[in-house]
């Protein structure tokens, strides 16, 4: 039998999401395909992106990344998890933070043990027990770099200059093989049978011709969107926020957080990201309930110093395209939607999209049956992640804002009033199949936005709950303990910028 030739693929953009998989597709399918990047300078990136989650081990360490690399060309820093201030009320403040809380004690999850002496008045916040939370709390980090994490370790994602992981991750795929070219896509040529994509023409009389096409182009989902029409389903009812200014600042003296902080404000949110070199800030607002000048001024005035340039607009629509794979060309990042920044997980998306490709691959562009199933398995992916976005949103008690008024009333995704009722009723959170976010992450929000269970599980009932905040308490009290033994988050990261590459890592 002849070898099977290799297939050609063209991907066009070279933001984040387009690098991303030219250094996994290089690496995975190595001789198996041909791979060529396009992208404009003249057009440029979105160039955001700074905060992930802790998934993002798995793409480093599949791609031969090596941790001290990665956080020397990044300027990264490590993040445990997200605070959330002024989202339940104006000077409530709780958090995300990555990795479990407490303990089970024989056949009992933490949750129901904390929930049985929460009802009865002997539980602290759930917070106190949340190691992660403990330790960002007090500015301490210490991670192993595996993944997925002991059961002792903190869980752990990273900060960093987007631009500069795009770059880190060009000169991998570069040197694996991907053929950049610099050039404007003009048009897109179709077959004129199948309607498959054929060639993409770019400035110059250039013609780019492949089997499979990956449309990165951003917002402007060239390929995917406008060439082959594939519809945008559009959320801005349950997430309205359609705007972002973004601008970074110097990084002020004091320890360095190694958390993420979301600000509630007015009409929208603000975040605050550390990295080595500087502060990333953002707002993140609702066009229909505050102006451009305002927001602008809104985020002037809460950054920790003087922003080093004017704040960068950003305009979007949240949503996606229906399908992200259609004939013989699947969108990654912008261009197959996006959904706020709020839980970090636009790069996730990217990452999980390019797993799932690898496994469909098709032999030939016309077979369709791996191209339904990820379609079906993006969709269940984006609404779940969705959901918890919305979440955050709808259960505010910031009462007299039009803004968190209005997200306060809107009504919500079915799937979503399920969740929170179950919730209510018993203190059950049930993971779906596949679902990103888990029962500890939905907790802590649910939790953290003030929802209270009305009773808690009928195994709990026979635990004397005294007994049971004597247990919190102790328990409380010992992580307080462990993270004062642990480095700074700021002596950690110079341990691990000065730590020997891997020998085997990609440099
Ligand atoms: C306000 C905001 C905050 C965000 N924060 C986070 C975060 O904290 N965490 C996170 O995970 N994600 C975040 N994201 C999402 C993240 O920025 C994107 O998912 C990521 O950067 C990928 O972008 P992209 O590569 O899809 O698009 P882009 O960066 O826009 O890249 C598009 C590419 O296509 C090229 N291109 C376009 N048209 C043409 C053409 N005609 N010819 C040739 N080339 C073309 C461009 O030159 C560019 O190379 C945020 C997004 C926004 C808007």
């Amino acid at each position: 039998m002849s070898p099977q030739p290799p297939v050609s693929i063209v991907i066009a953009g070279g933001g984040t999401a387009g690098w991303m998989a030219a250094a996994a597709l290089s690496r995975f399918l190595g001789r198996a395909a041909e791979i060529t990047l396009i992208e404009s300078e003249m057009i440029g990136t979105v160039g955001v992106g700074e905060a992930t989650i802790p998934q993002i081990h798995h793409f480093n360490s599949a791609l031969g990344i090596d941790e001290p690399t990665f956080l020397r060309e990044t300027n990264a820093t490590f993040k445990l998890g997200i605070e959330f201030a002024g989202w339940r009320e104006r000077d409530h403040r709780y958090m995300h933070g990555f990795g479990l809380s407490g303990r089970a004690v024989g056949i009992h999850p933490f949750r129901d043990l904390w929930l049985r002496a929460r009802l009865a008045g002997t539980a602290g916040e759930l917070g106190q027990y949340n190691f992660n939370e403990v330790a960002a709390r007090a500015n301490r980090m210490v991670g192993s770099g595996q993944s997925p994490a002991s059961s002792r370790d903190l869980v752990y994602a990273y900060h960093f200059d987007a631009t500069l992981y795009a770059g880190f991750l060009r000169r991998m795929a570069e040197a694996n093989g991907v053929t950049r070219i610099e050039g404007m896509i003009e048009r897109v040529e179709r077959e004129a049978h199948a309607g498959d994509i054929s060639a993409l023409a770019l400035n110059g009389d250039r013609r780019v011709t492949g089997d499979f096409f990956i449309d990165c182009t951003g917002f402007r989902s060239l390929l995917l969107g406008q060439a082959l029409q594939v519809p945008f389903a559009d959320w801005s009812r349950w997430l309205p926020c359609d705007r972002a200014l973004a601008v970074a600042c110097d990084r002020v003296d004091g320890p360095l957080r190694p958390y993420t902080e979301s600000i509630a404000r007015r009409s929208g949110w603000q975040w605050r990201i550390p990295l080595q070199h500087r502060t990333g800030n953002g707002l993140v607002y609702s066009s229909a309930h505050i102006s451009d000048d305002e927001a602008a001024g809104t985020l002037l005035r809460n950054l920790d110093a003087p922003a080093k340039s004017d704040p960068r607009p950003i305009r979007f629509t949240t949503g996606h395209r229906k399908q992200a794979w259609s004939h013989n060309c699947l969108a990654l990042g912008l261009a197959a939607g996006f959904m706020e920044p709020l839980e970090s997980t636009s790069l996730h998306l990217v990452q999980t999209a390019i797993a799932r490709f690898i496994k469909f691959i098709p032999s030939s562009p016309s077979e369709s049956q791996g191209r339904n199933i990820f379609n079906r398995q993006t969709m269940t992916e984006w609404l779940q992640i969705r959901d918890f976005l919305v979440f955050h949103y709808a259960a505010n008690g910031r009462s007299g804002e039009s803004f968190w008024d209005d997200v306060r009333s809107m009504s919500l995704p079915d799937t979503l009033v399920e969740k929170v009722r179950l919730f209510e009723e018993s203190g059950v959170v049930v993971k779906e199949e596949g679902e990103l976010f888990t029962e500890e992450g939905w907790t802590q929000v649910m939790v953290g936005q003030g929802i209270q269970p009305r009773a808690h599980s009928p195994m709990t009932a026979g635990i004397d709950p005294r007994e049971l905040g004597d247990f919190l308490s102790s328990l409380a009290n010992a992580y307080q303990q462990r993270a004062q033994t642990l480095p700074t988050h700021e002596e950690w990261l110079n341990h691990m910028l000065n730590a020997p590459a891997h020998a085997d890592a990609v440099q």
